[in-house]
């Protein structure tokens, strides 16, 4: 127990970040970031003009930003809201619609800040067990009254639902706001963006994390009806009205003029996913479908832990969980070429001395 702190916090479990070397010596396949550097343009839009402004806040309504976006997607800037990375977004969306009488549901094995916003913020959850093979079964989020949070594509089973089942989910609890978080989407799934225009209590989350190599940057943003856009801006002019910095924004402004470039990259990590997938069941590997920047995959021979632990130990980073459920697989960011045969390689190694 701490001295100062607040005793409400005394059971709350904080999200565990996947390693971040200092030192850059692994291939660093643990935290779904793209191999691929931004484009040329984002590294002169964040130049020394910019630099020299940074004595001044930044525009709170991220006007040209959410113009940009808005333009882009075929809505209006009032259906889009920025975030200081999607995690800030879906705790202000947490924060904004869940509470004792709004509870939230969301898949058991899923994306691990769900669980820990619900706890910091004292809002009831339950978690839905996911069915054979990690497969979302629509039909248990079907008219069940609460506030419902799907990552479509699943993390960290890289699974995907169509946007028909998310529209069934969205339709049959029209009292509930349904939050499909689409950091993935643009690795192969099918956004539910269209839906928007016709249930008001559809919010998608994406990020320019993970499709727009731009983790460090830290942006995210939502996509939704105006109503539940309002309802996130006062909760972020509650919080922080200067949310996105000034660099930042003119580094997400550049992205979104090179898209060509990040989509040739996600074109590239798809066939990288394909090889990598491919490669390791001819090792005997059991994988599943992803349409994510990641795959999921668990080997007959050697346990997960001691598998992420033997990649650790020849440089090779990826992400394993201790939780019961899963602790036989291993999650992998799909990288270079070049990255995934190193991977493959130390993975052959292991399994040969595994016997
Ligand atoms: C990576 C990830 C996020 C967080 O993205 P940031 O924008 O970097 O905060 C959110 N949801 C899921 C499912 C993710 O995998």
């Amino acid at each position: 127990m701490s001295r100062y702190m607040s005793s409400r916090f005394d059971t709350l479990e904080a999200y565990v970040p996947g390693e971040q070397p200092q030192d850059m010596q692994y291939v660093k396949l643990n935290t779904n970031e793209s191999p691929f550097p931004p484009s040329p343009e984002v590294l002169s839009a964040v130049n020394a003009a910019e630099t020299g402004r940074l004595n001044l806040y930044p525009d709170p309504e991220g006007t040209a930003l959410r113009a940009r976006l808005a333009a882009m997607y075929g809505v209006e800037p009032d259906n889009v809201f920025l975030a200081n990375g999607s995690d800030e977004l879906l705790f202000f969306a947490f924060m904004a619609f869940c509470d004792s009488e709004r509870p939230v549901a969301f898949p058991n094995i899923s994306y691990g800040f769900y669980p820990v916003y619900a706890q910091l913020l004292q809002a009831p959850y339950t978690e839905i067990p996911l069915r054979e093979g990690f497969v979302l079964n629509p039909s248990d989020y079907c008219g069940i009254g609460k506030n419902i949070v799907i990552a479509n594509p699943n993390a960290p089973t890289g699974r995907a639902i169509s946007a028909a089942d998310i529209e069934e989910i969205v339709r049959t609890n029209p009292d509930r706001v349904v939050l499909v978080d689409e950091a993935y989407i643009d690795f192969g799934g099918e956004s539910c963006l269209p839906l928007i225009q016709t249930y008001d209590n559809l919010l998608i989350c994406q990020t320019f994390s993970k499709f727009r190599s731009l983790a460090g940057g830290r942006l995210g943003f939502a996509l939704a009806s105006k109503g539940l856009i309002a309802d996130l801006e006062k909760i972020k002019y509650s919080v922080n009205s200067y949310n996105i910095s000034r660099l930042t924004t003119v580094a997400a402004l550049a992205t979104l003029d090179s898209n060509d470039y990040y989509v040739e990259n996600s074109k590239k990590i798809q066939a990288n996913r394909a090889y990598t997938t491919a490669e390791l069941e001819k090792l005997g590997f059991e994988t599943l479908p992803s349409l994510a920047n990641f795959i999921f995959a668990r080997c007959p021979k050697v346990e997960g832990g001691a598998l992420y632990r033997g990649l650790k130990a020849r440089g090779v980073l990826v992400r394993h969980w201790d939780k019961p459920e899963i602790a036989d697989w291993l999650r992998v960011t799909i990288g270079t070429r070049e990255q995934m045969d190193i991977f493959l390689d130390k993975v052959r190694e292991i399994v040969r001395e595994a016997g």
